[in-house]
């Protein structure tokens, strides 16, 4: 059966809407050289004309913008996501939606640094890469670039997502879990917004409502930004210098429900001595399924009384990008407090 009607699936009315293509690099454009495989803008654009089902009517009309150089997603900084997010806003009144080729293994990052930047896009953001490259027979490009331009044409998604392997997420709550897979991306603590079987069946109950409000891309500033992962025996005193004086945020990833090590006394006052030099802590979890509950246990509630915030069920990977995001809107330290604890586009489920 192949259905293209109905409530939950999208229609395939994609003719008349235009879509830009930005090219970041990443494996989906890569092609064998003597080095290994690398991104490669003319090579690329050959096998994309070559491709029949893009050119089909059916298909909503695209045009595609390549990013200069192209990168192994590896490379991407806050420049690239700041030239990102320039292309889309200077083409945004053009387009009906985007989709971003991109890198698998910093996809989550820019996803969710994009989902922050772009405020009141109502047009969807579709990111998309791919496990083997287009230039190989066997290959899961095809069908994310494919399914990607389909969706990017959809009139019900007015948000940041990442399309992988057969699955619509929300951008910013993906995780990459798997360096071999070709379902690579997961989103742990939120449905998918989308799943693409015989039809492509959108879960609108999931989905962001449309944005009130004007557009306009707010630019990330290279915040000095840290990610502490606990472990067992881990001397926090050696962490005491880079916390209180260098960064201005910091994600610490703790146990299970936000608990640290016993011995966290020892990081406790350097907590205290960062919050209090107006360094943002936030606490998450090093499970990717569930969320942290400062107060939980013992070990867990001398965080928030030492200046620390929750993070919920936020991702690593957007809490990185919602400190960006924050500290470059030039807001107070208490407004970055409470902003951090606060959902602003989805990222996280706020406990009651
Ligand atoms: N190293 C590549 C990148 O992230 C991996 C990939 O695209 O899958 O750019």
């Amino acid at each position: 059966m192949y259905a293209t009607g109905g409530m939950n699936e999208a229609p395939y009315m994609s003719v008349n809407k235009k879509i830009l293509v930005i090219n970041t690099g990443g494996t989906i454009g890569m092609v064998p050289t003597p080095q290994g495989y690398a991104p490669q803008k003319e090579a690329f654009h050959a096998l994309l004309d070559a491709l029949p089902e893009l050119h089909f009517d059916a298909m909503p009309r695209w045009d595609i913008v390549d990013m200069d150089p192209l990168l192994d997603s590896s490379n991407i900084t806050v420049v690239e996501w700041n030239a990102i997010g320039r292309m889309i806003a200077g083409h945004y009144d053009a387009y009906d939606g985007f989709v971003i080729l991109h890198g698998t293994d910093t996809m989550a990052y820019t996803a969710s640094a994009l989902s922050f930047m772009l405020r009141n896009s109502r047009k969807p953001v579709i990111l998309t890469g791919s496990q083997i490259p287009l230039c190989e027979i066997r290959n899961d490009a095809r069908d994310n670039i494919i399914t990607a331009l389909l969706i990017a044409a959809s009139d019900h998604i007015h948000e940041v997502c990442l399309y992988f392997g057969g699955k619509l997420l929300r951008g910013n709550r993906t995780i990459k879990y798997s360096a071999d897979d070709l379902i690579a991306f997961e989103s742990p603590n939120y449905p998918p917004l989308a799943e693409a079987g015989i039809a492509i069946r959108i879960n609108r109950a999931a989905l962001l409502p449309p944005a009130r409000g004007r557009f306009c891309l707010q630019p990330l500033k290279n915040v000095p930004i840290g990610v502490i992962k606990v472990f067992p025996g881990i001397q926090f005193e050696l962490f005491d210098s880079i916390m209180t004086e260098r960064l201005r945020g910091i994600v610490i990833e703790t146990f299970g429900a936000g608990n640290i090590p016993g011995h966290a006394n020892a990081l406790l006052p350097i907590i205290r001595k960062a919050s209090d030099n107006g360094t943002i802590i936030i606490v998450c979890s090093q499970c990717p399924h569930g969320a942290v509950s400062l107060g939980a246990y013992e070990t867990s509630s001398a965080l928030r009384s030492a200046g620390a915030v929750s993070g919920y069920d936020i991702t690593t990977e957007a809490a990185v990008a919602k400190l960006y995001y924050l500290f470059s809107r030039g807001l107070s330290t208490d407004e970055i407090r409470a902003r951090m604890e606060r959902s602003l586009r989805g990222e996280m489920t706020v406990a009651r």
